[in-house]
């Protein structure tokens, strides 16, 4: 069978390994992918924004599935697109979407079907959303409505912090604001909680942590993800109850009211208060890193999971986990997340020596000559599996210190909250 995957992160090289080693998969191609799938898939550059291309390219090629790494063409609707043909796409609707592409949608929902999550306000105008400032509490959380890349959520410690914001937001930082989100700033434990769905049957698709500040000790600008590890130490039997009772299920109930069903992975960003979850965002796909720290932890062929998801057969399935200890660092250029270079070449990285559970992912990457250069802020993924995160995080750490970049740079804390120091 012939496979094509969206996308050129990270996540998207992890899922072209697992969908590879597959025995019924005998192709893969990568729209547009990077330097490392393109050493076990053809890379087809196109842009991921003309459905029409990847359809046409699609039945050309015999492509019988597609599998949607990154959010924006899920939230402008690819899965609705691919609707009336032969091939099989794997990801949520245009409705179920917006549960990413809008907090708005997403808070609507909560409030709905009283989901847990911070208390909240809508703001049509900054005048409205300013005058609020002076009736409540700080800290507190102002978003931008719709997909940001991670930087329309501002943390704001006082008055002019969200005066700030606000304006921001209103000026059109993240495209034409029709209105604006203020949260209650929850204090407690993150964790993402992942599972996967055909529409009918949903299972657990492990758990994870990342760290999104640029930073070691958390400090910092925010990124798309410095690494992460899994599983999370919060999660138990009695909490992992709640949050499907509490929080995915009834949110997968208002979407079918909607007329969704939902079908992909589903990543819930939670903060745990005092054992209780609370929602915090949506995210319509695998996370990244999250995805390149959990994959290698799947016994089960996702070849098979997805393509069940495709027939809504999931219940077929056993999904079965590695017990290990998943850790990912991600090796970014220096200067990321602000300016960086591009085009640096990364000249050690056929000499790096892997044991059976170390993995790099190729994130931002390119080919030229049969060399890979730098392509972006965050460049490979350096994830090491084994019985305690310590040990995984130091062989992560010395692969990277093997690759010996000089360009680049990353965090030697990833995990210190499972990590005694
Ligand atoms: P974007 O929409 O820009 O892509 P995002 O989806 O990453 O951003 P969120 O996950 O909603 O945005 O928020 C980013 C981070 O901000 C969270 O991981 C969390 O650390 C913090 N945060 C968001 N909302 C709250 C809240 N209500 N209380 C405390 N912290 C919060």
């Amino acid at each position: 069978m012939k496979v094509g995957i969206i996308g050129s992160g990270g996540r998207e090289h992890a899922l072209c390994l697992s969908i590879k080693k597959s025995p019924r998969v005998n192709k893969i191609y990568c729209f547009p992918g990077n330097a490392g799938t393109s050493d076990i898939a053809e890379n087809i550059e196109i842009d991921l924004s003309d459905f029409n291309k990847i359809k046409e390219f699609s039945i050309k090629n015999e492509i019988s599935l597609l599998i949607v790494g990154p959010e924006k063409p899920l939230v402008d609707g690819i899965v609705d697109f691919f609707k009336d043909t032969e091939i099989s796409i794997f990801g949520p609707d245009k409705i179920s979407s917006q549960l990413e592409g809008s907090k708005i949608f997403t808070k609507k929902i909560c409030e709905k079907h009283n989901i847990p999550t911070a208390k909240f306000g809508i703001f049509e105008n900054a005048n409205d959303a300013i005058s609020f400032l002076d009736k409540t509490q700080f800290p507190l959380v102002v978003k931008a409505d719709g997909l940001a890349s991670g930087k329309g959520v501002y943390i704001c410690e006082n008055k002019d912090d969200a005066n700030l914001a606000i304006k921001e937001v209103f000026d059109g930082k993240f495209g034409l604001a029709k209105n604006i989100l203020i949260e209650e700033f929850l204090v407690g434990e993150e964790m993402s909680y992942f599972i996967i769905s055909d529409g009918k049957e949903i299972k657990g698709f492990e758990t994870a942590q990342d760290h999104k500040r640029v930073l070691e000790g958390d400090k910092g600008a925010n990124t798309g993800g410095m690494g992460a590890y899994s599983p999370s130490r919060l999660l138990n039997q009695p909490l992992e109850e709640k949050i499907l009772n509490k929080i995915i299920k009834p949110t997968i109930n208002a979407l079918e009211e909607m007329g969704s069903n939902y079908k992909g992975f589903l990543y819930a960003g939670l903060m745990i208060v005092k054992d209780e979850p609370y929602l915090i965002e949506y995210n319509v796909r695998m996370g990244d890193p999250e995805c390149q720290t959990i994959l290698p932890k799947l016994k089960t062929d996702l070849f098979e999971i997805i393509n069940a998801c495709c027939n809504e057969n999931l219940k077929d399935i056993n999904l079965e986990w590695h017990e290990k200890k998943s850790l990912c660092i991600v090796l970014c250029s220096k200067g990321y997340p602000d300016k960086y270079n591009n085009q640096i070449l990364i000249d050690n990285i056929g000499n790096l020596k892997l044991d059976e559970d170390d993995y790099f992912f190729h994130a931002g990457t390119k080919k030229i000559n049969d060399q890979v250069y730098s392509n972006g802020g965050r460049v490979i993924n350096f994830v090491s599996l084994s019985s305690n995160f310590k040990n995984s995080r130091d062989k992560a750490i010395n692969l990277i210190k093997n690759l010996n970049w000089k360009d680049g740079f990353y965090r030697k804390d990833i995990g210190h909250k499972v990590i005694d120091e």
